[in-house]
């Protein structure tokens, strides 16, 4: 091969990647190239070469694929939080419908899938319930609020301080924000220098009670004028419920410090996912998909299928929603999370809806299920797992088998480690029933799955 770095070549793109990028081949050699689309026929700049692939740059889409639309966005190239925006939507959900089946094929050494339709949203925008921009300094001095561009730190400003997959409120609340910094000279945080003030702003939205979060990170102890921000804020034509500052002096891309100091209201914003209220406070993980996540959670009870007596496992369960979604049908629910914070929400949020068949476990799977089974030899009709992106521990899967529940229910958000598990469950006496991808992130490469493995 004789392209150098800035040479420009012509590629169709046959494939796509993991995260969405576009794959082409030229006389054998890979091409990995960002924006392009399968079908597109492009102008490619190379960027840089490995040994059997490289990455190069679309320049320009010379014959457009079927499937290409104009992005919303007026940054969607270089924002890192969209990758599909020019994908049509329908073609989106192929793409991570065959990305899915795909890994089960592969990884998963699977020969018949009982693949479902992915259950995709009617409108794909504005589904966020939270966002957390950071907040810098822009050219001419003054605060800005952005995202991050792909993989690296540098700022790209949100146009109009509007994203279009978070909810119209974030607009008005960044405006205010940025104004009252300017006003009282607040710096932001630089992350190169370690100095300055404000780091990000946390933004979310109870979808169904409308109450909305502010929680500012701060690289200090404390924000001056910070009764002017509240006034500010109290003003919107919206309803603020809890504003509060995060203090977060590190050097560090975590992006949320642990000591919460509060400004207004009663630290926390409640909301609903089906007849389940939950309380959310600015450092407790809640699924940011609303719509979707009523959609996922009701195909995860679907699968679990249960008749009202059952012993069910919720591994790596959160704030418990998965949990108190199972007890509704269930005779009793196990929850297991490693995040102390986490279980107490999830012990006041089954207070709170009056759930008493559930109990939580704080502690990593892979040593809470073990002990209990060996201890007191704990039963289970019915394991659910929702597990991080790096899927079950090999320890907490040999468990699983050692207690032989009738069925388990897999909740995944990477088909690559799902397909991982799930072959190791179908070699030792498990076979795959149902598989169903739910797409909580559109626009974005990502996928959900729910699979239910059943005992031979
Ligand atoms: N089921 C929940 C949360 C899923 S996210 C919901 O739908 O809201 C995955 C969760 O697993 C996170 O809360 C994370 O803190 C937790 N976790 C990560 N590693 C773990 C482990 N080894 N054991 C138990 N929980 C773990």
């Amino acid at each position: 091969m004789d392209i150098k770095k800035n040479d420009k070549f012509v590629i169709t793109i046959e494939d796509m990647s993991e995260d969405g990028a576009g794959i082409g081949k030229l006389d054998g050699y890979i091409w990995f190239v960002k924006d392009a689309l399968i079908g597109d026929v492009i102008e490619a700049s190379a960027m840089k070469m490995k040994k059997n692939y490289g990455f190069a740059r679309l320049v320009k889409v010379l014959e457009p694929a079927p499937g290409r639309v104009e992005a919303k966005c007026p940054v969607a190239r270089a924002c890192g939080g969209c990758q599909m925006q020019e994908l049509d939507y329908a073609e989106q959900l192929k793409f991570k419908e065959n990305k899915v089946y795909n890994h089960l094929k592969r990884i998963g050494g699977m020969e018949e899938i009982p693949m479902e339709p992915i259950i995709g949203m009617e409108d794909p925008w504005r589904y966020r319930n939270k966002a957390q921009f950071p907040i810098g300094t822009g050219k001419d001095g003054q605060p800005i609020a952005g995202f991050y561009a792909g993989r690296t730190h540098s700022l790209i400003p949100v146009p109009e301080l509007d994203c279009l997959l978070g909810c119209e409120e974030n607009k008005d609340l960044l405006r205010v924000i940025l104004d009252f910094m300017k006003e009282f000279k607040i710096s932001a945080y630089d992350e190169n220098l370690h100095k300055g003030l404000v780091r990000h702003a946390l933004l979310r939205k109870g979808f169904s009670s409308n109450e909305l979060m502010v929680c500012l990170v701060i690289n200090g102890n404390k924000l001056p004028y910070a009764e002017q921000l509240v006034e500010r804020l109290l003003k919107l034509p919206m309803n603020v419920a809890s504003i509060s500052l995060s203090v977060n002096k590190e050097k560090t891309n975590v992006i949320m410090g642990t000591e919460i100091i509060n400004l207004y209201g009663p630290g926390y914003i409640t909301d609903k996912i089906g007849n389940i209220e939950y309380r959310i406070s600015p450092l407790s993980f809640y699924q940011v998909n609303p719509v979707q996540t009523e959609r996922l959670y009701g195909t995860a009870m679907e699968f679990a299928d249960l008749s009202g007596g059952e012993t069910v496992w919720d591994l790596y369960c959160g704030i418990g929603t998965i949990s108190s979604f199972l007890a509704q049908k269930a005779g009793k629910v196990y929850g297991v999370e490693i995040i102390p914070e986490a279980i107490d929400d999830a012990r006041a949020n089954a207070e709170r809806n009056g759930i008493k068949n559930v109990e939580f476990f704080v502690g990593k799977a892979e040593e809470v299920l073990p002990e209990q089974y060996e201890k007191n030899q704990v039963y289970a009709d019915v394991i659910v797992v929702d597990p991080p992106r790096k899927g079950c521990d090999s320890v907490c899967l040999d468990t699983i088998l050692k207690m032989a529940p009738k069925k388990v229910v897999y909740v995944s958000c990477d088909s690559s480690t799902l397909a991982r598990d799930i072959k190791y469950l179908c070699e030792n006496g498990y076979e795959v029933k149902r598989v169903r991808p739910v797409d909580m992130f559109p626009m974005s490469g990502h996928v959900e799955t729910v699979a239910r493995l059943d005992r031979k």
